[in-house]
């Protein structure tokens, strides 16, 4: 995809021209003169009508420059808007890629408020791909992404991290709100109708998740979170795990 910049050529040169030419007049207008001269041109008699237009007159002439350097400036505030947001979207799943996930969620880590990460990994996905092939197994993974989008609040971050694996920091969650949240996104893979081949075949996904009830930095909370998802493989996949980053955080993440 390319992001188009609008160049502030000519037109931009332009309205600086035409700006300074208004400005310049204004000056001049504004002047005791110009008051005489309109006073006398258009017989205005008293002094201030011809104030009122020696005003107006400068303020006219600066109009259109200053209209198309106003337009100009959104162009180009529009433009880097989208260079910001194709630079930090996924191409594949229109999630947050990496980057943008890691930086996003560290943020959000530092505040020192209550949180949860989880991590997402589709299960046996080499199998998909060896089997049906690298595009299918493309699709697959932007239904798994649907999924989640249809699960998560507003407010929440999601990126896909990985190859087939993708990362949801929630704000202010508490243990129970992350397990109900990665359960219903668990059952919304498996009932994804995938259907490469014209055979359904189901997709599974596994979960670990990290929660926090205090500022823990963002590579702690990856690494427990990916630990619990460790655990749910070795537990025989299509599951989630859940534990506490903060150790003091361990009953409360269980209940
Ligand atoms: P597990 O249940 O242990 O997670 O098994 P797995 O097969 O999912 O894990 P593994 O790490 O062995 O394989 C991941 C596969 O994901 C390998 C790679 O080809 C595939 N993959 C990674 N990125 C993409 C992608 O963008 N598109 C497709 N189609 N496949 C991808
Ligand atoms: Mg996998
Ligand atoms: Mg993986």
């Amino acid at each position: 995809m390319t992001i188009e910049i609008p160049a502030l050529s000519r037109d931009a040169h332009r309205a600086v021209l035409v700006g300074m030419a208004g400005i310049t007049l204004a000056s001049i207008a504004g002047s005791e003169f110009a008051t005489f001269l309109i006073s006398a041109i258009f017989d205005l008699g008293a002094d201030l009508p011809a104030y009122l237009v020696s005003g107006i007159v400068p303020l006219l002439l600066a109009a259109p420059g200053s209209y198309f350097q106003l337009k100009r400036l959104e162009q180009v505030k529009a433009a880097y808007r989208e260079l910001e947001r194709v630079a930090s979207t996924d191409w594949l799943t229109d999630c947050l890629n990496r980057r943008a996930f890691t930086h996003r969620t560290t943020a959000a880590t530092r505040i020192g408020r209550p949180g949860a990460l989880l991590v997402i990994d589709a299960d046996g996905f080499k199998a998909i791909n060896d089997r049906f092939g690298h595009d299918r197994g493309d699709d697959a993974l932007r239904a798994i992404a649907d999924v989640i989008r249809r699960n998560v609040r507003e407010g929440d971050l999601v990126g896909r991290i990985g190859g087939e694996e993708f990362g949801i920091y929630l704000p202010d969650a508490t243990g129970p709100h992350a397990t109900a949240m990665a359960e219903a996104i668990r059952e919304g893979v498996e009932d994804i109708s995938f259907l490469p081949e014209d055979a359904p075949h189901t997709l599974s996904v596994s979960v670990g998740i990290a929660t926090a009830t205090a500022s823990v930095p963002f590579d702690d909370l990856f690494r427990v979170a990916d630990q619990q998802l460790y655990a749910a493989k070795a537990g025989g996949r299509n599951r989630v795990a859940i534990t506490a980053a903060n150790a003091s955080d361990q009953s409360r993440a269980a209940a």
